[in-house]
């Protein structure tokens, strides 16, 4: 029998917390009394993750393993899961239970409310850094104001889609994926959960700073031109002001009769403009970057192995890995 609901799991060294999220999951599953199944991905671990997920699979027939051949990176763990999936209701979560599982009740029963995306809103976010709350607030609505589109503010990705959203997802394959936006971009009827975050169970973040920041470049490159638009208004805003500065130079040298003093003002003029056009020639290669990465159309991931006690393998056309079932040999 087909599952009704997919729950997906990308995991990146999370085996401190596998069995603890395993029986949350699964005591809120059987409470909700429908077919599942969980779809555990892991994004090349180099911990016992592959293996714990590789024992629970071959114990549960609820569970199928995923092994991508190296780590992608979370939002393409969560891609590979949603290919895999073969649910009515599609739920993607984190593996660390911040996103805690007794939610899904809940998100299920919007679902049935005829809603095609039920997406859950962290009201707070205890244990975490005061840094990223601020730069996950000011991000969320910098994004928004950028991308005119009305990408929900403060959600992760802890979210139900239906198989009709899913499968439009499926069909987008770009690189930089910012699924937040992407799940929001498809349409249909949408609407949010608010839940409190709870702090990570276990280990740390596997965020840091820079990644943080790139996805969060990501977010906004792949959903806004606005950047560019900056660029020609800086570029416009620095061709005036020198432009004044220019007539202010002559003024002075043939109606004042004086030079303008020239070491400081020429230093300053030729930092600034160096600066602003540095910085517009990066965004620029955000940009060209990105055209780049998609022009070489590589498949996104590529999958190791598969194992599950009942999982047909489900045809997936957009995915060009290899696709045959094999026993996951450690
Ligand atoms: N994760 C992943 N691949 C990565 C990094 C993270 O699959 O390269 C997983 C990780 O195991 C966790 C989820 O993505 O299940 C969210 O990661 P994390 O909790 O570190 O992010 P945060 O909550 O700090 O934003
Ligand atoms: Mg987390």
């Amino acid at each position: 029998m087909d599952p009704l609901i997919s729950v997906i799991i990308p995991l990146y060294n999370e085996e401190a917390i596998l069995p603890l999220l395993y029986q949350r999951l699964t005591d809120v599953l059987t409470a909700v009394g429908e077919p599942y199944e969980i779809l555990l991905v892991n994004d090349g671990s180099t911990d016992g993750t592959p293996v714990l997920s590789y024992e629970l699979a071959n114990r549960d027939p609820h569970i199928t393993a995923i092994n991508l051949s190296r780590n992608f990176g979370h939002q393409i763990a969560i891609t590979a899961g949603l290919d895999y999936s073969r649910g009515e209701a599609v739920i993607t979560m984190d593996g660390d239970l911040q996103d805690p599982p007794e939610v899904i009740p809940e998100l299920m029963r919007r679902w049935r409310e005829s809603y095609e995306v039920v997406y859950a809103i962290r009201i707070n976010r205890p244990g975490e850094t005061w840094f990223k709350k601020a730069t996950a607030h000011v991000f969320y609505r910098v994004l928004r104001w950028f991308s005119q589109m009305d990408i929900p503010i403060d959600t992760g990705d802890f979210r139900l889609m239906s198989r009709k959203v899913v499968a439009q997802l499926k069909t987008l394959r770009e690189r930089s994926r910012f699924l937040r936006g992407l799940s929001r971009w498809v349409g249909f009827k949408q609407i949010g959960v608010p839940y409190e975050r709870a702090p990570r169970c276990v280990g740390s973040t596997k965020f840091s700073f820079f990644r943080m920041f790139h996805f969060a470049l990501d977010g906004v490159i792949s959903f806004s031109l606005f950047p560019l638009r900056i660029s020609v208004y800086c570029g416009l805003a620095v061709s005036i002001l020198c432009f004044g500065c220019l007539l202010y130079a002559l003024y002075a040298r043939f109606i004042l009769h004086r030079t303008v003093e020239g070491w400081t003002s020429l230093m300053v003029i030729l930092l600034g403009v160096g600066g602003v056009i540095l910085i517009n020639l990066g965004i620029l290669g955000e940009y060209v970057g990105r055209i780049y990465e998609e022009t070489k159309r590589r498949p996104l991931y590529i999958v190791d192995t598969l194992f599950s006690l009942e999982h047909p393998l489900p045809f997936v056309k957009s995915a060009p890995a290899p696709w045959e079932l094999r026993q996951f040999t450690s």
